[in-house]
């Protein structure tokens, strides 16, 4: 591969310019004493996110993240990559030039000419004072530079290119551009848990939202084949490998349902049907859950959208679980929810068609106050344990990984 950037720089510039993915944190985040942790949770999930292009030397800076891009490896690349980092706000892609201001005006001069931006401004940290001239000074005459060489216009409030320069200790950063990072904190700062991922809209936005809040999560998917389709399955492990591109490695479960169901159906009366399914599935999840370090269940439910997802049922639902169940998506409404499957890329695979597997033998309207009592009487017919151990025994994992590693490497 072939660096794409930085032809504009002429003989002057270095047959392969070194480049640095610099991400920045939100400095809040960063008082307290867990600051260690997270910097180093950070630092290990951007080099798990570019295990195949070879980034090797990371380091921390202050409130930033700095790598260095090995060349050949395309910038549109490494602004994808680096846009699925969670705990970075920003991040520019920028260039190492000496501590002199002759050397940041040339540079700045040749950053500029690559772009066909007409308003511009400089923006300069000094993260090392021992330069000469503060950020003020250094954006005056540094901007100055690039309107005599090239009659580009100041414009300090919307301007259509900014570049930014960093003054460290061992080089001045230069970058064009500055990207959005996708916030939150880093995935595995605050624990495991578990997603039950449907083939729905739903499940898959609420295990982003609970990743970017620095949880590593794994997956878990019910499915009625062969009742039913593989389609579920199939949509689960598409889902499930779009969400695994913000955490490197996670686990998809496969679990055979039918059994469960049938067993459900032969004892007991349809409107109860939905929350008994839901009760399995929480304790079958547990089980799995706990097996991989899981503490907590991740579900897609939100208040009052279907039947089974009133107050009272899923008060009843949550009973069954042995862990706590985590409902980001609890206080939303569909479109807000649909807006954000858009955005994270799952809404075109949620809308394939499928047969959800808790679609199956119940009635078009289903009970929506479930009690507890009525529910415990239905359930006292089963053999809760052998049932779920059957279900867990049946289970296939499938592992998944981000970026995919070549055959020969998997382990
Ligand atoms: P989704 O869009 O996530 O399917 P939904 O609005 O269709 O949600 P339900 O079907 O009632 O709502 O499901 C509520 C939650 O239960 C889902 O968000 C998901 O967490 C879990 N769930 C439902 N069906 C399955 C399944 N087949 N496998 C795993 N989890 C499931
Ligand atoms: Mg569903």
């Amino acid at each position: 591969m072939i660096s794409l950037e930085h032809t504009a720089h002429g003989a002057a510039a270095p047959a392969a310019p070194t480049r640095f993915l610099i991400g920045r944190f939100h400095e809040v985040v960063l008082k307290g004493g867990n600051r260690w942790r997270f910097v180093e949770q950070a630092r290990r999930n951007l080099r798990d996110c570019f295990a195949d292009c070879g980034v090797r030397r990371i380091r921390a800076s202050g409130p930033r993240l700095i790598a260095e891009i090995p060349a050949g490896v395309p910038d549109d690349l490494v602004r994808e990559r680096a846009a699925l980092i969670f705990g970075l706000q920003n991040f520019t892609i920028s260039r190492p030039v000496p501590l002199d201001l002759e050397a940041l005006k040339r540079e700045a001069v040749a950053a500029a000419r690559t772009t066909q931006a007409t308003t511009f401004r400089i923006a300069t940290r000094r993260a090392d004072k021992r330069f000469p001239l503060n950020s003020m000074e250094i954006e005056r005459a540094v901007g100055a530079a690039v309107v005599a060489a090239l009659g580009l216009k100041v414009n300090l409030d919307y301007p259509e290119l900014i570049i930014t320069i960093e003054m460290m200790s061992d080089a001045a950063y230069l970058a064009v551009g500055k990207y959005p990072g996708a916030g939150g904190l880093p995935v595995g700062i605050t624990g495991r848990a578990t997603v039950l991922l449907s083939g729905g809209i739903d499940s898959p936005v609420a295990a982003y939202r609970m990743m970017r809040r620095g949880l590593h999560v794994d997956f878990v998917h019910f499915h009625s084949h062969p009742l039913v389709s593989a389609a579920s399955r199939e949509k689960a492990a598409d889902l499930a490998a779009i969400l695994t591109r913000y955490e490197s490695r996670a686990t998809l479960a496969l679990v055979p349902f039918a059994d469960v169901q049938r067993e459900i159906v032969a004892r007991t009366l349809r409107p109860l049907r939905v929350v008994l399914y839901r009760r399995f599935m929480l304790r079958i999840a547990g089980a799995l859950a706990q097996a991989g370090r899981s503490t907590a269940l991740v579900t897609g439910e939100s208040l009052g959208q279907v039947a089974s997802q009133t107050l009272e049922n899923m008060t009843v639902i949550e009973q069954a679980a042995s862990l706590p169940v985590l409902r980001p998506l609890v206080g939303m409404d569909k479109n807000e929810i649909i807006n954000e499957a858009r955005r994270l890329g799952t809404f075109e695979t949620s809308i394939l068609p499928d047969q959800d597997c808790c679609s199956l033998f119940v009635p078009e309207h289903p009970e929506t106050k479930a009690r507890l009592a009525q529910v415990t009487a239905a359930e006292a017919q089963f053999d809760i344990d052998a049932m779920v151990a059957g279900a867990v025994a049946r289970t296939e994992f499938m592992p998944l990984e981000f970026p995919p590693r070549p055959a020969s490497t998997v382990r």
